[in-house]
Parts: structure tokens; C-alpha cells; sequence
């Protein structure tokens, strides 16, 4: 199962990919998440991306395309993948289609999670991530049993720092510019699927799963 996920920031990617990948057992490859954990470790890496992070700008392709590359290489992603935050450009689309060919391998779906614009910034503020497992919560639609702590392993959970109002409102900016081309991309090769990411989360799967039912 070779799968995208797309979406505006806050669509909900990262929430309905710990609920794929837990049916799936599939291998969430999450660039932005390969970024923030390259910071944290203050690898090559994580200087190279960082100053672009912080301002809700994008790395550049090369260094995008090359974390990508040596991902997809390794053995646990034999049985498929589920890209989330790549590609964010046509370059990083061109190049994942020769990398692809080069494997062997093809897509089966791009799932566009697709939510109004205006519900982003609500969605962004609100919410909050465990930095030990990762899991995503928000304050209002999908809290925690316990406020502020992980359901998973008791870790207080953090905002993260570009969840700020004003880094937000760049990052849609530079996103909502970004999305379209690569939503015509994939639409032209016919892997384009729709997904109503307005509805409430499990629902949201629920249709994510009914097409992805398709391929076992
Ligand atoms: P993305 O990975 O696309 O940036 P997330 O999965 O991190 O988005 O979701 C952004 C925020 O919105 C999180 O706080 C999450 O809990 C919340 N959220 C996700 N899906 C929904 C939904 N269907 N309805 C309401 N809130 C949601
Ligand atoms: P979101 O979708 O919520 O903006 P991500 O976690 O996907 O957040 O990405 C956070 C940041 O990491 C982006 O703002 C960007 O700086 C960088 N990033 C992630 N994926 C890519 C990509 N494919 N190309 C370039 N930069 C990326």
C-alpha cells in the first residue's frame, strides 16, 4: 500500500496517519516530523532545516528530497508507505515518481484531506503533541483524558513552536500556494482522492478506510 497523504497544515494528517498506520502496519513517513527530530538531536540536518522551520518557510528540495530518498530505502518500507508532508512541490513530486520508477514501485492513492481554510487557525492554536509518542491532541476536539497529559505514556504535552498564531498564518500562506499544483499533479495521473476532512475524526476515517479497503 503506497499512499499520500495531502492537506492543508491542520487538516488532520497526522491524526487520521496514527489511525492508518495502526490498521495498516505501514510506515508513517512524516518529513516534517524527520525534521523536528533531526533539531532536536542537532544533527546536519536539523541546522540546515531549522532557520527555515522557524520563520513557516520551507526547506529546500534538495535537502527535502535526499531525507526522503534514504527513507524509502530502508527495509520496512517493503510493504508500503504513507508519505504525509511530501511532496510539497513539483520538484519533490518529479523526483518521488523517478525514485518510484527506480523501485519498481507505483502509487495507489494521494487521500487529500480537504478542510475550509477557515477552520485551520482554530485547529493549529488548540492543538497539542506528546514529544515522547508523538500522538496529536486538541484542547476542544480531541482532548486528552487527562488535561495536558498523554493518554498513551504520561508525558505532559507541549505546543509546538511554529503553532503560534503569527507562524501559523505564514504557514498556511505559504501552503495554500504550494497545495494546488500538486493537487492538479496527482489529479492529471489519476491517483487523486478526495476526503472530507470537516467531518469528525473517526468519520473521517471511516472514509479513508472504505477506500483503502480496496487494495487488501
Ligand atoms: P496536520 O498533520 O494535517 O497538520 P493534525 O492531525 O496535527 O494536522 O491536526 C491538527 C489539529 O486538529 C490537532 O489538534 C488535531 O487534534 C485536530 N483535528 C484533527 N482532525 C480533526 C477533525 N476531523 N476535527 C476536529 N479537529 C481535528
Ligand atoms: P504542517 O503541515 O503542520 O505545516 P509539518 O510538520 O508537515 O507541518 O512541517 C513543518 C515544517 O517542516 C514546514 O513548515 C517546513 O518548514 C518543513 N517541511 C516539512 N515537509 C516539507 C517538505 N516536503 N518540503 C519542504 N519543507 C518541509
Amino acid at each position: 500500500m503506497n499512499l499520500i497523504l495531502m492537506g492543508l497544515p491542520g487538516a488532520g494528517k497526522g491524526t487520521q496517519a496514527e489511525k492508518i498506520v495502526e490498521k495498516y502496519q505501514i510506515p508513517h513517513i512524516s518529513t516534517g516530523d524527520m525534521f523536528r527530530l533531526a533539531i532536536k538531536e542537532g544533527t546536519d540536518l536539523g541546522k540546515k532545516a531549522k532557520a527555515f522551520m522557524d520563520q513557516g518557510d520551507l526547506v529546500p528540495d534538495e535537502v527535502t528530497i535526499g531525507i526522503v530518498r534514504e527513507r524509502l530505502s530502508k527495509a520496512d518500507c517493503k510493504s508500503g508507505f504513507l508519505l504525509d508532508g511530501f511532496p510539497r512541490t513539483i520538484a519533490q513530486a518529479e523526483s518521488l515518481e523517478n525514485l518510484l520508477q527506480e523501485m519498481e514501485r507505483s502509487l495507489d492513492f494521494v487521500l487529500h484531506v480537504d478542510v475550509p481554510q477557515e477552520q485551520l487557525m482554530e485547529r493549529l492554536t488548540g492543538r497539542r503533541i506528546c514529544p515522547t509518542c508523538g500522538a496529536t491532541y486538541h484542547v476542544v476536539f480531541n482532548p486528552p483524558k487527562q488535561d495536558g497529559i498523554c493518554d498513551n505514556d504520561g508525558t505532559e504535552l507541549i505546543q509546538r513552536e511554529d503553532d503560534s498564531e503569527e507562524t501559523v498564518a505564514r504557514r498556511l500562506e505559504v501552503n495554500v500556494k504550494q497545495t494546488q499544483p500538486m493537487l492538479d499533479f496527482y489529479h492529471d495521473k489519476g491517483y487523486l482522492v478526495s476526503i472530507n476532512g470537516s467531518q469528525d475524526i473517526d468519520k473521517v476515517f471511516e472514509d479513508i478506510d472504505q477506500k483503502l479497503q480496496t487494495l487488501v
